[in-house]
């Protein structure tokens, strides 16, 4: 057997334990997942990613969800490798994005969004480029395609068309994102303390100004913790609601961010939609 034909019988398995509500079994699957030097190629021909997705919709087992997201941060990873094309279309890996944004306004097929503007796509593959400079993404696992075409989407909003303002626009984020004399933007949007909304729309001073750069230390600090945090898994609780897609399916921990005395801050991660969020 070839590692695609491999794969497909553990996707095939996998489909079968969603349409039967069954996920027993599944965490020897996903375990046998981790051995297969996954490349995007390897993804998107054998869509094991929707195989993998659908199972952690359907599984309870704490152990098991834990399981899934280690590979699901392995699939990301390997996402964002900067040697990999971009493809946005190919939306396997990453379906939450194109649920979240496209399904609610329309009753439209997903797939007429994501048919092709060319111009569109090269922003995209620009803007994840720059968001790769220097790999700092890796600090915060970050998956630059995604977070790229949330950037694009939300200034293709506000003009509606590929005009010369709109690639203006991209422009300036593309070199301001890439400027070697102001990492702390860059770094920022990766950590996510500056929201997507508002990168795409800052004025060139605003992207270089010092007070983005005094947020830095702190926030990257966090992030950084955060994302390590995600990596040894956690607390699986249904006592937490996200605030984005609503669902009880979240993972917590607890970390002492500050000194011993002050209380301790939860980290918290949405296993349906991946929104994350704090508190203390
Ligand atoms: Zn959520």
């Amino acid at each position: 057997m070839t590692r695609d034909e491999d794969l497909i019988r553990i996707a095939k398995k996998l489909d079968k334990m969603v349409s039967r509500n069954n996920t027993e079994g599944a965490m020897d699957l996903l375990k046998e997942l981790q051995s297969f030097n996954m490349t995007l190629k390897l993804l998107q021909e054998t869509r094991i990613g929707m195989s993998v997705n659908n199972i952690r919709k359907h599984c309870t087992d704490e152990e098991l969800t834990v399981e899934i997201k280690k590979e699901k941060l392995r699939r990301d990873s390997c996402d964002s490798k900067p040697s990999q094309p971009v493809r946005r279309h190919s939306s396997d890996s990453k379906p939450d994005r194109w649920e979240s944004t496209d399904s609610k306004k329309s009753g439209s097929p997903t797939a007429k969004k994501l048919a092709g503007d060319s111009i569109r796509d090269k922003c995209i593959e620009m803007l994840a480029a720059a968001l790769r400079t220097d790999n700092d993404y890796k600090d915060f696992g970050t998956n630059c395609d995604s977070m790229a075409a949330e950037i694009e989407d939300h200034i293709y909003q506000e003009n509606k068309a590929t005009d010369m303002k709109y690639k203006n626009r991209v422009r300036s984020r593309i070199s301001n994102l890439k400027d070697p004399k102001n990492p702390e933007l860059r770094r920022n949007v990766l950590a996510g303390s500056i929201e997507l909304s508002r990168i795409a729309t800052m004025s060139a001073e605003e992207m270089a100004s010092n007070e983005l750069k005094k947020l830095r230390n702190v926030l990257t600090q966090e992030a950084i913790r955060e994302h390590q945090m995600a990596k040894t898994g956690g607390t699986t609780t249904d006592l937490l609601q996200c605030s984005k897609c609503k669902k009880k399916n979240c993972t917590y921990n607890q970390v002492q961010t500050r000194s011993a005395d002050e209380p301790m801050t939860t980290f918290v991660l949405c296993n349906e939609c991946g929104n994350r969020w704090k508190f203390c």
